[in-house]
Parts: C-alpha cells; sequence; structure tokens
C-alpha cells in the first residue's frame, strides 16, 4: 500500500482529501455484437480474456443482464437515456443515409453529470444519428468524440450507400476509413490519453468499441494469436484494451475512486444476411452465448443478455456472481446517483439505481421485470425467473403465448404456459399494459 501510495503521488494522482470529495469516475466499455458466452468468465472454453476475468473477479460479474434491446442503435439509446428506446423515440437502427436520429429532448447521461463537472468523451461508434451536426456526441454532452458515425459493415458491398465510413473528431469527418484493423488499438491509445490528461476533474468516458461487429479484423499482434480463429483475436484484442485501460486506471491512482463497466449491446450476429457474406466474411466470424436461445436480433434470451461486469475497487465487493436481474437500462440512474447528479423530473426512467446491490447492501436486484422489444414490438416480459414470450417467428406467423423459467431453464425449452396459467395471464395483462403505456405494438 504504501509503495503504491508513493507512485500515486509521483504520477500527480490527487490528494486524499480532493478524492474523498469529488464524484468518482466512470468508465463505460460496450462491445458491439459479442455474445454471452465470448469471455472465459463467461464460460468460452478457448477465447483467453485475462484481464476481463479479473475485472470480474475485482467486482461483481451478473449472469442476467441486460442490454435495452437486441441490435445497435436502441441498444445504445437504452444505456445513455435510461429509457426503453420505444419511450426514448428511436427503436430501430439508424444508418448513413438516415437524416436525424435519437430524438434531441433526450438528455443523455453526460448532459446529467456535466454540471456536477465531469469531463466526458465518446470514443468509438455512436449510431445514434450524425446528420446534422445536432446529433453527434459533441452536441449531446460529450465534451470531445472520435470514433465512426455508424456501423463499420455500413458501407458496401454490404450496405447500398454512397456515404464514405468516415472517423470523426468531435464534429469534423478527418479521415476515410477502409483498413479497420486498428480500430480497438486507437480507441484504447485516445482512452488512455484522455484519462491521462484528467487532471483532478471527475471524468466520465464513453468506450462503444466497433467490434466484434462484422467485418471483423484485428491489429497484427492479435493475429492469429488465440485459438479460436479470427474471431478470438478481435474478442482478445479487445481484452487486451481493457487491461490497457485498467492500467491507466491504476497508475494515475484512481482505482478506488472509478467505477469501470463492461457489457455489450446485443448478443452475436448468427444466420447473416446474404449481402454479409462478401469480402471475407465467413459465418462462423461471430460469437457464442453459452446455452442461450436465439441471437442478435431476437427476443429470445442470446439477443439482449449480455455479460455485464462492475468494478470499483473499496465500492464493490470482489469475486460476486450475481444472477439477479440488471440491465443497461440501470446505468443512467446509478451512476447519476453515484455521482450526486439529478436526473430530469419531467419523464419516466426504466432503470434501477444498482448501488444498494453493487454495494451488498441488499441482496436482491431494485430491478424485477424485463422488457423484451423488437423495434417498436414488444414481444416478451421477464419478472423474476419467469418470462413470458408473444412473438412472432422468423417467417412472421403469430406464435401462441409461452412461458419459460429462465432459472430453471435459460435456454427457453420448455414451455411451462399450460401448467402455470395463472403466472402466464397475469404476465401477458402486464405485457399489454405496458405496451399500451409505451404506445408499443405487440402481437394480436
Ligand atoms: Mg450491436
Amino acid at each position: 500500500m504504501l509503495r503504491r501510495s508513493f507512485l500515486s503521488a509521483a504520477t500527480g494522482a490527487l490528494t486524499a482529501r480532493a478524492a474523498a470529495t469529488r464524484p468518482p469516475n466512470f468508465v463505460v466499455l460496450f462491445a458491439d455484437d459479442m455474445g454471452y458466452g465470448d469471455l472465459s468468465c463467461y464460460g468460452h472454453p478457448t477465447i483467453r480474456t485475462p484481464n476481463l476475468d479479473r475485472m470480474a473477479e475485482e467486482g461483481m460479474r451478473f449472469t442476467s443482464f441486460y442490454a435495452a434491446a437486441s441490435v445497435c442503435t436502441p441498444s445504445r439509446v437504452g444505456l445513455l437515456t435510461g429509457r426503453y428506446p420505444v419511450r426514448a423515440g428511436q427503436p430501430n437502427n439508424t444508418g448513413p443515409d438516415t437524416v436525424g436520429g435519437l430524438p434531441l429532448n433526450e438528455t443523455l447521461l453526460p448532459q446529467i453529470l456535466k454540471p456536477r463537472g465531469y469531463r466526458t468523451m465518446a470514443i468509438g461508434k455512436w449510431h445514434l444519428g450524425y446528420k446534422p451536426q445536432e446529433y453527434l456526441p459533441t452536441s449531446r454532452g460529450f465534451d470531445h468524440y472520435l470514433g465512426l458515425p455508424y456501423s463499420n459493415d455500413m458501407i458496401p458491398p454490404f450496405v447500398k450507400t454512397n456515404q464514405p465510413l468516415e472517423m470523426y473528431r468531435d464534429k469534423t469527418a478527418v479521415e476515410t476509413i477502409g483498413d479497420q484493423s486498428n480500430l480497438t488499438e486507437r480507441y484504447t491509445d485516445e482512452a488512455k490519453r484522455f484519462i491521462r490528461e484528467s487532471g483532478d476533474d471527475p471524468f466520465f468516458l464513453y468506450l462503444p468499441y466497433a467490434m466484434p461487429h462484422l467485418p471483423i479484423s484485428a491489429g497484427e499482434r492479435f493475429r492469429g494469436r488465440s485459438r479460436a480463429g479470427l474471431y478470438g483475436d478481435v474478442i482478445e484484442a479487445i481484452d487486451w484494451s481493457a487491461g490497457e485501460i485498467l492500467a491507466t486506471i491504476k497508475d494515475r491512482g484512481l482505482d478506488g475512486n472509478t467505477m469501470v463497466i463492461f457489457a455489450s449491446d446485443n448478443g452475436p450476429w448468427h444466420d447473416l444476411p446474404d449481402r454479409m457474406l462478401a469480402k471475407g466474411n465467413q459465418p462462423w466470424h461471430t460469437g457464442s452465448k453459452n446455452l442461450l436461445r436465439g441471437a442478435k436480433g431476437t427476443t429470445w434470451e442470446g439477443g439482449p443478455r449480455v455479460p455485464g461486469i462492475f468494478r470499483w475497487p473499496g465500492h464493490v465487493a470482489p469475486r460476486q456472481v450475481s444472477a439477479e436481474m440488471a440491465s443497461t437500462l440501470d446505468l443512467v440512474p446509478t451512476l447519476a446517483r453515484a455521482a450526486g447528479a439529478t436526473l430530469p423530473n419531467d419523464r419516466t426512467y426504466d432503470g434501477f439505481d444498482l448501488m444498494p446491490l453493487l454495494r451488498g447492501e441488499r441482496a436482491s436486484s431494485p430491478r424485477n421485470e424485463f422488457f423484451y422489444f423488437l423495434g417498436k414490438r414488444l414481444e416478451g416480459v421477464r419478472e423474476g425467473s419467469w418470462k413470458l414470450r408473444f412473438a412472432r417467428d422468423s417467417a412472421s406467423r403469430q406464435l401462441e403465448p409461452q412461458l419459460f423459467d429462465l432459472d430453471m431453464d435459460p435456454a427457453e425449452r420448455y414451455d411451462r404456459y399450460s401448467e402455470n396459467r395463472e403466472t402466464g395471464d397475469r404476465l401477458l395483462v402486464r405485457l399489454r399494459a405496458f405496451a399500451q403505456e409505451l404506445r408499443a405494438d405487440i402481437a394480436q
């Protein structure tokens, strides 16, 4: 400890007094299309993720952690607004030719933190609108931005568009991106610089990686390194990135004053559309979800259920694994409360403050419900261990409502509706009422 203190002093870390009175720092590392089963600590047999495994060891790892949606844009909407994407007015993906994006009357997490003196930066994939410029991160609470304004596949031949894929620095397109193999390293360098230059101000760093969204690629030092092919290399690069960022926080003596969160925006992209099978993309360039059913773009568990890791030494006890429900929707209220910031009181939030659970002050999650949306359609609700799913199949045929006990049957293999009719009926009523409240579509 003594040695650490000396090191901290030498690297210009905060005095104890300043650290005690200022709000905590927040770092959100957000992978794209990484599956529930892609990390060693979530059971992957060959991909090695020692940094994220250690991060989980040093904090709390959730096994029922949900992204707000099972595709890219609405998932980010939920994380940054604390509201279901339908409620926030952006339930579908945006693209290179989209004008507008997440409605400008939505208040984003960095805007909520700003009054508490935060330096804020977004690095990576934005995907909440970029035309006109009012939709870019620097108009929405982030002091600075470096990254791609939408998905890395939104270029020919995968997507028909005349827009070049460009790297933005704040509000300016600075470079057309061809080779994507160094994106993870580039974002990591920028993140380290941002953390090093943060001085005594609290900071919020939001780092939505481009990877492992197709088309995947990895820097030279990662290629061929994993036993799981190129996809494994890409995940191991993200693990390296997390390790670099955690080391930078530690070097600055900010470990005890920084909450770091790792999650993914949705599950793996299985059953690729034909348009994606070009330019070297392979069907197996995608992740895994262990025994969960479904994948990206579905309301089966493999769609929205993702890794969720929280680390904040001194506040979140190490070596915790929680089967309680939590969601990226909970980040806005959790981080706002931890920062001493105030949420706007003119709107409804769909998140809960997780700190009492993270601190061990309560054993159960404040979240007892999660709703599963596909675009504007509400297809399911989970309450406790029960999940009601009322959806259409891939051929758009209406299915009968089904009821799964996720604690016993996380693979959603056994429909238990007929023997638990009271629970099923009650959840169906709840589903309909919530759809009505949000003016969402619902299966009829
Ligand atoms: Mg995604």
